[in-house]
């Protein structure tokens, strides 16, 4: 049914345009209602902008406020289900509020139930990045507010974006292949996330090995191939790796990881070649750097040759430690790189540039751009071919300006900074590990890499349950734990760009005392 022949528009004077009457019959019901709606056209309804001056300065006071004395709250929210909704009304008001009321209810309504991600107390998951570069750089993209999925559509979001993968990708000592600026073929993108950058380059990995496959077996069909597509990850890898290989609908499959929790090559290649025996097409495999359980480092050096040779992508995921490799020192630990396919960090995790910017390289972009390529009339432009469009290199077609924040804050900052920045946490973990260590009631678990430790106290899993319990029962520091191989551990992750060694101190405290009392109870 067309539906613009069921409706009645009567509108009587436009010209006046003061008052408009729509008299809306609804031809297929019985009731023939009336409505009268009156708008005067020329009243704002809008916010104006002296009063966006004031309301935004004052919400930049509050957030420096909120940031510089995060210390002194509690880091963990202390809240039950259910707390926010009696706290606002049931219905949005008809009638405009004023920002002031607005504002004074952060305190109220929305802080209680905040868990404080950059408090120095904070110690859960992985860092998430949080600067004052980046905050402005979110204003501005919110201001500018385009959708970037072409060239055309903001030719400074696409070309920032090229720009700050290079100087993104020279900064961490990338191949030439994967840079825009080497000629090639190469180049970065920013994802939102991890995950999404895992299943794009499994997707992509899937479009080329169909097309070999199909190459060599014209009479295959797509269903058959897909059905024997296999894909690997080690048991240590992020969930999000299994998760894509859902979402892609191929197998995807967890290979051991060896006693110090890498993935070796040796143990690919027997996977690999177990599929293969068995009618299998081995097509991707996703190399983890810095683990989440334990911050391990799989052997890139012995994968990625083992990839190469079976012709089996290899995606490199390194979400949290990535940033570290802007440090040389740490650049051992992505020996190999050069034969990923496609390489994959977070700088909304620690590289002070806040959520979302995940920065995702392709050594051959083109495997991404066609497997996601449909071309609508309305998208086309005329210059087609001489810039990336983003909106074929991701799930989403939309793309905020996510390229400014990273743009601000390796301007702000400079590398010198970052680096400082990493090199710090890590040294903050190191310093945890000896406080830890000279303590006999309690063990270090595997190596402490980046800026994360794990520890648990020597005995039970029971026991540690209890501790880890003891602590964020106690509200003053936050922790999670994790488990390998059935041994419980709690995992200390150095998160605040705030984080001084007397943090690391009065944390250790903390958790020291909570084992006491944990201990004592016992027996
Ligand atoms: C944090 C993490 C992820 C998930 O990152 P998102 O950006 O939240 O998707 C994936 N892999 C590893 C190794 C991580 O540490």
């Amino acid at each position: 049914m067309d539906k613009s022949k069921a409706y009645n528009f009567k509108s009587t004077s436009m010209s006046d345009n003061i008052s408009e009457d729509i008299n809306i019959k609804f031809k297929n019901c019985d009731i023939n209602t009336s409505v009268n709606i009156k708008n005067d056209e020329n009243k704002s309804i809008d916010m104006e902008a002296p009063e966006f001056k004031d309301f935004a300065k004052e919400m930049v006071d509050y957030i420096a406020n909120y940031l510089e004395n995060i210390r002194d709250r509690r880091v963990l929210a202390d809240v039950k289900p259910g707390y926010l909704r009696p706290l606002i009304p049931d219905a949005a008001p008809e009638k405009a509020e004023n920002w002031q009321d607005v504002m004074s209810d952060i305190e109220r309504v929305i802080m209680p139930g905040v868990t404080h991600w950059h408090s120095p107390k904070f110690h859960a998951y992985f860092p998430t990045a949080n600067s004052y570069p980046a905050i402005v750089a979110d204003m501005l993209s919110g201001a500018i507010a385009c959708i970037g999925f072409s060239w055309i559509a903001s030719p400074a979001c696409t070309e920032l974006e090229v720009v700050m993968l290079d100087w993104l990708g020279k900064m961490l000592d990338l191949p030439n292949e994967f840079l825009a600026c080497s000629g090639g073929k190469g180049g970065g993108v920013i994802q939102g996330t991890a995950s999404e950058a895992t299943l794009v380059a499994l997707l992509g990995a899937k479009a080329k090995k169909m097309k070999e496959v199909k190459d060599e077996h014209p009479d295959w069909d797509d269903n058959t191939i897909v059905s024997k597509l296999v894909g690997y990850c080690s048991t240590q890898a992020h969930s999000s790796v299994e998760r894509a290989g859902l979402l892609g609908g191929v197998k995807l499959k967890l290979v051991p990881a060896d006693v110090n929790n890498q993935l070796r090559g040796e143990a690919l290649e027997s996977a690999i070649k177990k599929d293969i025996d068995e009618g299998l097409i081995p097509f991707y495999a996703v190399v983890t750097l810095g683990t989440t359980n334990s911050c391990a480092f799989d052997k890139l050096d012995e994968c990625g040759p083992v990839g190469n040779k079976y012709n089996v992508w290899i995606h490199v995921d390194a979400a949290y430690a990535g940033s570290a490799f802007i440090c040389p020192e740490y650049r051992y630990l992505m020996k190999g790189i050069e034969t990923a396919d496609s390489f994959n960090f977070n700088p909304h995790k620690w590289m002070l540039v806040n959520f979302d910017c995940s920065a995702m390289w392709l050594k051959d972009p083109n495997w991404i751009v066609d497997a996601f390529n449909v071309d609508p009339l309305y998208l086309k432009h005329d210059q087609q071919g001489s810039a990336p469009d983003y909106r074929h290199w991701q799930i989403p077609l939309g793309r905020r300006f996510r390229a400014l924040k990273l743009w601000f804050v390796l301007r702000l900052y400079g590398i010198e900074n970052l680096q400082a920045h990493i090199r710090r946490h890590c040294g903050f973990a190191k310093h945890f590990e000896k406080l830890c260590s000279a303590d006999q009631r309690f063990e270090i678990v595997g190596e402490v890499q980046m800026g994360l430790a794990c520890f648990r106290l020597k005995g039970t899993n029971e026991l540690n349950e209890l501790l880890l319990k003891r602590i964020n029962g106690r509200g003053n520091i936050h922790l999670v734990p994790s488990k390998i191989n059935g041994i419980y551990f709690l995992r200390f992750a150095v998160c605040s760009r705030f984080t001084k060694s007397e943090d690391i101190e009065y944390s250790w405290k903390e958790i020291s005392e909570s084992a006491s009392e944990v201990l004592n109870e016992k027996n």
